[in-house]
């Protein structure tokens, strides 16, 4: 599933590409804008000219004339190919560019969305409700993320996946960051230490800035926008190497479950907490 690295890949290789031009959509899949109508979705959005292509977590944002704003997710499968060649499956919507240039998302799942944001200060609100920090802001310290910890209760690998915490951190990312900061996923997020914490915001960072040097990791459909896919699931530590030795200390990566997903960790770089005692 994409998150933040490979869609700020994507942001990277499209933006000199759709800045400045007008945009035209055709919504073959109603449910990417639903519970919008694609004609109402076409209607915003035809026409204007893309001001910059931003992003926000995993979210990638048309900054369109007029205060309008498309803000795509692309979800579990979903990619934006850049004039990919005749045949691509699972296409669902087609970017025309006024330079007879075109994008296509595609996506097998069809989970991926299309949302509109109309207004000053609409992109503001949209993502006030949704989206935490943003980790690679300068906002994003070790003292913001303890601010953000304090009294939870929560596994520290559900607080990393939790959107409205940390943004555009998933499961990749949070086993990754966990291993390098030496943390067990299973511990709550409240009960580490100050040093714990710092360590983890700057392991959180350097996880997503190695992953972008990568140009994200490829496990099912992601791609670039040109079709090429990422590189940095050759670099997992922990991630997807259950049975295979450890790079620090040669012990065998576990997998287990938290959060509701398949977690990866060494249990002697990251040991695993006690149980808590038994209250009388
Ligand atoms: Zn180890």
């Amino acid at each position: 599933m994409p998150e933040l690295p490979e869609v700020e890949t994507i942001r990277r290789q499209l933006a000199p590409l759709v800045e400045g031009r007008t945009l035209r959509l055709r919504i073959d899949d109603p449910r990417w804008c639903a519970p919008l109508a694609p004609a109402e979705v076409a209607a915003a959005v035809d026409g204007r000219r893309v001001e910059r292509l931003g992003r926000r977590g995993k979210y990638l944002v048309f900054e369109l004339s007029d205060d309008v704003c498309l803000l795509g997710h692309l979800r579990m499968t979903g990619t934006l190919l850049y004039d990919p060649p005749e045949g691509e499956r699972y296409a669902r919507v087609r970017f025309d560019l006024d330079d007879g240039h075109h994008l296509l998302f595609c996506d097998p799942r069809r989970f991926g969305t299309g949302e509109l944001a109309v207004g000053a200060d609409a992109l503001e609100r949209f993502f006030a409700s949704r989206l935490g920090v943003e980790p690679l802001g300068p906002e994003f310290t070790g003292e913001r993320l303890r601010a953000l910890a304090r009294g939870r209760r929560a596994p520290i690998k559900a607080f990393l996946l939790d959107q409205t915490k940390v943004a555009g951190v998933g499961n990749i990312y949070a086993d990754e960051a966990l291993f390098r900061a030496r943390i067990h996923p299973l511990r709550p997020a409240g009960a580490l230490k100050r040093a714990q914490l710092d360590a983890l915001r700057d392991a959180v960072v350097a996880t997503l800035e190695a992953g972008i040097g990568a140009g994200g990791s490829t496990i099912d459909d992601y791609r670039h926008p040109d079709g090429v896919q990422g590189s940095f699931q050759n670099e997992f530590l922990v991630h997807l190497r259950r049975g295979e030795p450890c790079t620090a200390c040669g012990t065998e990566v576990v997998k287990f479950v938290a959060a509701g997903r398949g977690t990866y960790a060494c249990e002697r770089c990251q040991p695993r907490p006690r149980p808590r005692a038994a209250r009388r």
